[in-house]
């Protein structure tokens, strides 16, 4: 319906009728992305289309049989055709979307109006600050006794403590009208709009904080589906405003929120009290140092606040020359292990831990990896404009009453749903451009006082 000729004829009458001019912003941002959309969608040829979808299942099988054995060889062809379609789609996306390259034609489908320029400009300030305040953790060789964060915790007692975490962060899963719910998947995520969003988490009997912060993390990701304007529900500006800014809202509570002191000063007598004598001994500070310790990893996923950037970058870097034809897929293995050296110091040994650890490439998703630097970036901003607001968010959070936060979030964030393109959101909400010196003062600060420097 969405690509029907009738909705180009429907939409070229409203925006030739002489009143389309006075519509107020709401309306006209509803048919800015009627129009995106349909533009888009049907310039895409379909065989391209069926081509691609085909292509990406055959990549990911491929993908997930290479990782497995450790030879990108195996995955190699079969990517290098992905990526051919996905340039093809790109070039016709330029065209439509008026970007000047076709990265950015794929990095606007996922952060409108975003671009590789910008990215760079913003990555380079990020990655050489970033790299400072890891040097400096790492200088002070801080011994954090991070034993305690593999303790065994039975995972029904897991499950009690989930329901509690987002009992905290005011997301409902158990009464009566619950417009939540808790699910178990291999990877946690969340799915839904509005008054049914549902989010899944891993439990791990000996890893009781990765449940605890993907719960928070997903956490965040369902509330701002949630919070968004009831009146708009169904409509295009009823939608959350870009992935960056998704991600802003769940690194917020996971990161920001969920492994500040404040919130250990609330919630680590609740963990003790429901999981018997195991963390009797252990003391806040240990406790939120051993949760925020920076530690290099080859693996994105399990990376920490400080470098998980560095990962990012790194991805953006090679996607950004791929698609601008400066490298080939047969050169990714090389490129991707020198920049690991060059940004993080560590030596990859093959390709499963080096450039095969992510599916996104095998799911044709080029242009998507910057959003989650950005979300980190945005959430940065975000606090900063909170703490103006709400001085004394902090101490709230060591009382365990996230309210006044969320309500904050509503009226702040939530409420604009997709009014507007990140860049302008962020601007709205904090009067100001992307600016990365938030998040680096937020991590400078939290880190030189766990590391002492
Ligand atoms: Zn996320």
């Amino acid at each position: 319906m969405t690509t029907d000729h009738s909705m180009g004829f429907l939409l070229e009458k409203i925006e030739k009728k002489p009143y389309y001019e006075t519509f107020d912003v709401a309306k006209r941002r509803k048919i800015y992305l009627i129009r995106k959309s349909y533009d888009e969608n049907v310039k895409l040829p379909e065989n391209l289309i069926v081509e691609t979808a085909k292509q990406e299942a055959i990549a990911v099988d491929s993908w997930k049989k290479a990782k497995a054995v450790k030879n990108f060889l195996m995955f190699r062809f079969e990517l290098e055709k992905l990526v051919e379609l996905k340039k093809r789609a790109a070039e016709i996306l330029m065209d439509v979307k008026r970007t000047s390259t076709t990265y950015d034609a794929l990095i606007d489908i996922y952060e409108p109006k975003m671009t590789a320029e910008k990215l760079t400009g913003i990555f380079d300030n990020l990655r050489k600050s970033l790299v400072l305040i890891i040097a400096k953790c790492q200088n002070r060789k801080e011994h954090l006794e991070m034993s305690l964060l593999q303790r065994r915790v039975p995972i029904d007692v897991q499950r009690k403590i989930s329901n509690i975490l987002v009992n905290t962060i005011d997301y409902d899963v158990e009464s009566e009208m619950a417009g939540g719910r808790i699910d178990e998947t291999e990877h946690p995520f969340t799915t839904g709009y509005y008054d049914d969003v549902r989010i899944t988490t891993h439990y791990y009997e000996d890893n009781f904080a990765s449940a605890i912060f993907s719960i928070l993390h997903e956490g965040g990701h369902a509330i701002y589906e949630q919070g968004l304007r009831q009146e708009w529900m169904f409509q295009p500006i009823g939608s959350t405003c870009s992935l960056g800014f998704h991600e802003s809202q769940s690194r917020l509570f996971e990161n920001i929120i969920g492994r500040s002191k404040e919130f250990w000063t609330y919630f680590l007598p609740k963990l003790k009290e429901l999981t018997g004598t195991t963390f009797t001994d252990v003391t806040l500070d240990d406790f939120v140092s051993a949760i925020n310790q920076v530690k290099l990893s080859k693996i994105r996923i399990e990376a920490d606040e400080a470098t998980y950037c560095l990962h990012i970058i790194i991805r953006f870097e090679i996607e950004r020359d791929l698609m601008a034809g400066k490298v080939t897929v047969a050169e990714l293995p090389q490129i991707w292990n020198q920049k690991y050296k060059d940004y993080l110091g560590l030596e990859i040994k093959n390709d499963s831990e080096g450039l095969m650890q992510d599916t996104h490439w095998a799911k044709g998703l080029i242009g998507y990896f910057p959003t989650y630097a950005l979300g980190n970036i945005y959430s940065g901003q975000i606090i900063t404009k909170m703490q103006k607001d709400l001085s004394g968010w902090r101490k709230k959070v060591s009382e365990g009453n996230l309210h006044t936060i969320k309500q904050w979030l509503i009226e702040n964030v939530y409420t604009y749903g997709n009014l507007y393109n990140p860049e302008d959101l962020i601007k709205k909400i904090t009067m100001e451009e992307v600016n990365i010196t938030h998040y680096l003062d937020y991590l400078n600060e939290k880190l030189s006082r766990i590391y002492k420097f």
